[in-house]
């Protein structure tokens, strides 16, 4: 399931490859795969002949701004959610029976929607409403790992006020955007919390590290463009190659990095948690 450094990985790829061109129309394969509008033709008529200004990522949500002769032309929104992929490719290649919509570009190009799981869902927002309104999702969404507002203050703030376990509290995408389960491993790891830890009996100088490590570790993974874990390829097919680099997640029975315990692996909520038993308390 792509995380942050995953869909932040294909923000880049989709901003250096679609934006500043105009759009030719595209086609709809999969009906469900439209959020809003659900008519393919509202969809297609509102997105064709506009230019991707630029894309933005907020959460796990892609966002991109769109204009028409200068004006607002609304905004084209995608969200991956957990098998969605989107590859930027000549318009002759062989169309996979998972692709889902298509996008047309100048010179035969095209970026295609393939979703296997058909989970992912596109929107176009008409100029003059707001995004939220039209991407509900976008509503409760906590602040994002980078930005200002989220200080070891607010995550304290925010970790007294619940008496679920910290890797639960971690995955809540209105305490913090952006986090699945492979990072929330990871910085539980980098922290020295287990992932079984009540989220409001924190020190403060745990939230601090903790705080500390959601930044580093996913600082690192964008570095290294996204995971190899969970089939997430980016816009021209090549996996990313943070998988090497993993200290808890995906690792049961494996030697700890740093003490060489082996790792082990508990059910959370119906989510595996990986963690060392000696390097987390
Ligand atoms: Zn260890």
């Amino acid at each position: 399931v792509p995380e942050l450094p995953e869909v932040e990985t294909v923000r880049r790829g989709l901003n250096a490859f679609t934006t500043a061109q105009a759009l030719q129309g595209g086609e709809v394969l999969l009906a469900r795969t439209l959020a809003r509008p659900v008519s393919a033709a509202d969809f297609l008529a509102g997105i064709t002949q506009s230019q991707i200004v630029t894309w933005q990522r907020r959460g796990k949500y892609l966002l991109a701004r769109l204009q028409r002769e200068d004006a607002d032309a609304g905004w084209l929104g995608i969200h991956l959610r957990m098998t969605g992929q989107l590859l930027w490719l000549e318009r002759a290649a062989p169309l996979h029976r998972h692709a889902r919509v298509r996008l047309f570009f100048p010179e035969g190009r095209e970026l295609r929607f393939v979703d296997t799981r058909t989970f992912g869902k596109l929107w176009w927002v008409p100029p003059g409403e707001p995004v939220e309104a039209v991407v509900t999702g976008l509503q409760g969404l906590g602040p994002e790992p980078f930005a200002p507002e989220f200080t070891p203050a607010y995550l304290s703030d925010r970790l007294q006020r619940t008496r679920r376990l910290l890797k639960t509290a971690l995955l809540d995408q209105t305490i913090v955007a952006g986090i699945g389960n492979i990072y929330a491993d990871e910085a539980l790891f980098a922290s020295g919390l287990r992932p079984t830890h009540p989220a409001n009996t924190l020190q403060p100088s745990q939230v601090e590290r903790l705080h500390g490590a959601i930044q580093q570790v996913l600082q690192t993974a964008i570095a290294k463009g996204g995971t190899t874990f969970s089939d997430f390829l980016n816009l021209l097919g090549v996996d990313g190659d943070y998988g090497d680099a993993a200290f808890a997640y995906g690792r049961t029975g494996e030697p700890c990095r740093v003490c060489g315990t082996p790792i082990e692996r508990l059910r959370l909520g119906g989510r595996s948690s990986h963690f060392c038993p000696r390097c987390q308390v």
